[in-house]
């Protein structure tokens, strides 16, 4: 495994290695739901490149981007055991050289949701992810599903501006007792930790009435919302049932239709979500 900090070197590692060329780009702070992307990557492809970026335009002026956990150590150790061929971790001076001024910006789908609560996190998620296809030029690159709105808004832009690459969303690793996994976890006090699997046990109830026959989007919603409010240390933030391509909340919902939501314990915002089959 080659571990590359510039963009020079990663171009010229680019050309050495067989296509097709697999990426899975992320924060670092590794777990297995990374790494599921990486082996998701490894079985369709001749060569994997990962990247570690705590991408510092994502981040809003009160959140966590100073503390964000980092462990470049451990995440090289995983990244090598799950056989990536190269590891691409620049800098931000590399990436946000002085004077750095041009954006990328994918309109609607952005504003809702996440966008709502983060109103210039997804600007800097699709400008960071276009320099990164560009210098990595992968054939596919792989996303969780356990942020989905975000591989939504990812697989837009390359449809709106004609990227030369596939976007593949993979389903969302859990923990034994259900929560998704996410690097965000470490900053959980064990009370919130416990209270936290509250999320999932919502999700599947709401999943369980939606397989009953359950179209009330407002009374899947309530269902969500009352079975997380029964924990005091959860705060929600949103609960949605909206349209998997507009992100629109729906009335009626719809197979294929995104349920979505963000609870804050403390400081802490966890996301979950389910497509409704
Ligand atoms: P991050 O490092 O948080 O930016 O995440 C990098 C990639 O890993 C994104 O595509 C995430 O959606 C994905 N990811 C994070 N957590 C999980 C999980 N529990 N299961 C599957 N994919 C995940």
């Amino acid at each position: 495994m080659q571990v590359v900090e510039t963009i020079t070197e990663m171009k010229r590692l680019r050309r050495q290695l067989p296509e097709p060329f697999g990426f899975v780009p992320t924060m670092g702070y590794l777990h297995k739901g990374h790494i599921s992307l990486v082996r998701y990557a490894r079985k369709e492809n001749a060569s994997v490149v990962a990247s570690i970026f705590v991408n510092p335009t994502q981040f809003g002026p009160s959140e966590d981007f100073e503390d964000y956990p980092r462990d470049t150590k451990r995440d090289l150790a995983m990244l090598e055991e799950a056989k990536t061929d190269v590891v691409f971790i620049p800098p931000a001076t590399e990436m946000y050289p002085e004077r750095f001024s041009s954006w990328v910006e994918v309109g609607k789908l952005t504003e809702r949701l996440e966008g709502n609560a983060r109103p210039t996190h997804f600007r800097g998620v699709t400008t960071i992810c276009t320099k990164l296809f560009n210098i990595v030029e992968p054939t596919k690159a792989y996303f969780g599903q356990k942020d989905a709105q975000q591989a939504l808004v990812i697989k837009k832009m390359v449809a709106d501006l004609n990227m030369n690459l596939e976007i593949v969303m993979c389903p969302t690793v859990r923990e034994p007792d259900g929560l998704a996994m996410s690097s965000r976890h470490i900053y959980l006090s064990k009370e919130q930790r416990q209270a936290a699997v509250s999320l999932y046990e919502a999700i599947q109830l709401a999943e369980e009435l939606w397989s009953e026959g359950e179209r009330d989007a407002e009374h899947l919603r309530q269902v969500v919302t009352s079975h997380i409010q029964q924990q005091p240390l959860a705060e929600i933030e949103y609960v949605s049932v909206a349209d998997t391509e507009t992100l629109e909340e729906l009335k009626t919902a719809t197979s294929s239709g995104l349920l979505s939501l963000v609870v804050r314990f403390g400081k802490t915002r966890l996301l979950d979500n389910t497509i409704l089959k």
